[in-house]
């Protein structure tokens, strides 16, 4: 099948890449013309296990294609995916700019049926707006051709994301036309051979679904984060008290891992976007207020952690910080916690040191060069004439680390487990000062 995919990053490409390689024709259109030439002679401008070789193998087969020409975009694909960004709006709420703008363009070329599929996370209601935008293009240039609006919303996680594409849990699929969901379920049956995870529901329904799905997640994760601050003040131990819950099977034991808040593109900005919703019709989000205000805490807890350590004052001191990116095996530091962390010891004076197994060149575009960022050759040079080390990414190669190097490289044998992923005994044993997240110092 035809398909074009407006917006190259995260889910564009990854989208693109996996349609095409069950074998559809795929073209990708970007504004960003420095991307797509990248794209073009070979390179991938994200981090994402396996993306490069899925993208190589079906360029090369001829099935993946990259332009910046929206026209030839439009007349080639049947299916129009929109997989563009939908940051916050300054009041917190999705700007929908860039996913009316491929409406608009849309509306502006099409020549025969199309389908556009919304694939970007978008407010209840959008699909009208998109709908609303075509049609007044339509009507510019005196034309009435027939075309559907479905809420397709991606649920991949960065890190895995081919793996979520390829085998998803779930494919919603959001349309009130029933011949639109068959031509649905064709172009993902692929995707859908082992049992029958796909779902069609109506159109505000799936649209909902996805910031639900965000919602509870990072409800889950700040309602462990708030318990872990309160398990630490009475003296217990979140993680005991994790293993404790997480047996219950209406609890389980996913994602309750107490930690230094949640980042990336999507939870922050969802719950905001959320919260916005609700309060544009008049309904108080009093949960998801707590949600994002608990997190924001969080964010601050391993600066507050750091400069009691100091007696308030971190002038002058290096911190050595482990991890930048929001979670492990992506290179993607939107509204990362240690994003946070870094400006609050600069803003109080303290130079970083720090190493990321991807995300090094993300912070150099992030920040640039400055005398108050080392970014190290690796994670041992992070450690050189540091006051402490703080661990802020449960990356996979951070979880077993020689203890007794740490305490000779570091200036002071001060640790800081931002993710709880250390065995306290074993850092004191090596002669650290270990602290955690929602567990009292190690002795
Ligand atoms: P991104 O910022 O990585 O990529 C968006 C791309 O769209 C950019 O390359 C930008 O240049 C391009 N673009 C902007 N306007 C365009 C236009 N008019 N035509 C063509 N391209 C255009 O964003 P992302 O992380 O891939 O997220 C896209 C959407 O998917 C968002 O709504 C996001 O909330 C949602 N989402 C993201 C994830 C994730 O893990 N990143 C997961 C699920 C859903």
């Amino acid at each position: 099948m035809e398909v074009t995919i407006f917006g190259s990053g995260y889910v564009g490409l990854v989208t693109g890449a996996c349609l095409a390689e069950v074998g559809n024709d795929v073209l990708c259109i970007d504004v960003d013309p420095d991307k797509i030439d990248l794209l073009n002679s070979g390179g991938v401008p994200i981090y994402e296990p396996g993306l490069d070789e899925l993208i190589r193998n079906n360029r090369e087969a001829g099935r993946l294609r990259f332009s910046t020409d929206a026209e030839a975009g439009v007349k080639h694909g049947l299916f129009q995916f929109i997989a563009v960004g939908t940051p916050p709006d300054e009041d917190g709420s999705a700007d929908l700019q860039y996913v009316l703008s491929v409406a608009r363009t849309i509306g502006q070329h099409m020549e025969g049926y199309r389908i556009l599929v919304d694939k970007s996370t978008v407010p209840v209601g959008t699909a009208d707006k998109v709908a609303e935008t075509v049609r007044t293009a339509l009507a510019e240039r005196d034309q009435s051709i027939d075309f559907d609006v479905v809420s397709n919303p991606e649920f991949l996680k960065e890190g895995a994301a081919i793996e979520d594409f390829m085998r998803p849990d779930r494919i919603i699929v959001g349309t009130d036309n029933p011949r639109t969901a068959e031509l649905l379920r064709a172009l993902y049956a692929p995707f859908n051979r082992n049992r029958d995870r796909l779902m069609v529901m109506d159109v505000r329904s799936a649209e909902l679904t996805k910031y639900a799905a965000n919602a509870m997640l990072a409800t889950k994760i700040s309602f462990m984060n708030e318990l872990s601050n309160i398990a630490e003040i009475v003296g217990a131990d979140i993680e005991k008290v994790r293993v404790g819950i997480g047996s219950d099977p209406r609890i389980g034991y996913q994602f309750i891992y107490p930690g230094c808040g949640y980042g990336g593109s999507c939870f922050p900005k969802d719950v905001r976007a959320l919260e916005r919703t609700a309060r544009g019709v008049g309904y108080e989000p009093q949960l998801l207020q707590a949600v994002e205000a608990v997190n924001f805490r969080q964010k601050e807890l391993l600066f507050d952690k750091l400069k009691a350590q100091f007696d308030g004052d971190l002038a002058g001191r290096t911190i050595a910080l482990w991890g930048l990116a929001f979670k492990p095996n992506t290179d993607d530091m939107r509204e990362a916690s240690s994003r946070v962390l870094m400006e609050s010891l600069w803003a109080a004076g303290a130079k970083v040191q720090a190493f990321d197994p991807v995300a090094m060149d993300e912070a150099r575009r992030l920040y640039g060069e400055r005398p108050d960022l080392v970014l190290a050759e690796d994670a041992t040079a992070a450690l050189v004439g540091a006051d402490a080390l703080v661990i802020v990414t449960e990356w996979t190669q951070f979880r077993s680390p020689n203890f007794r190097l740490i305490r000779d490289t570091l200036a002071r044998p001060l640790l800081l487990d931002g993710r709880n992923i250390l065995d306290p005994q074993q850092a004191t044993a090596a002669g650290l000062t270990y602290l955690s997240i929602g567990r009292a110092p190690a002795t």
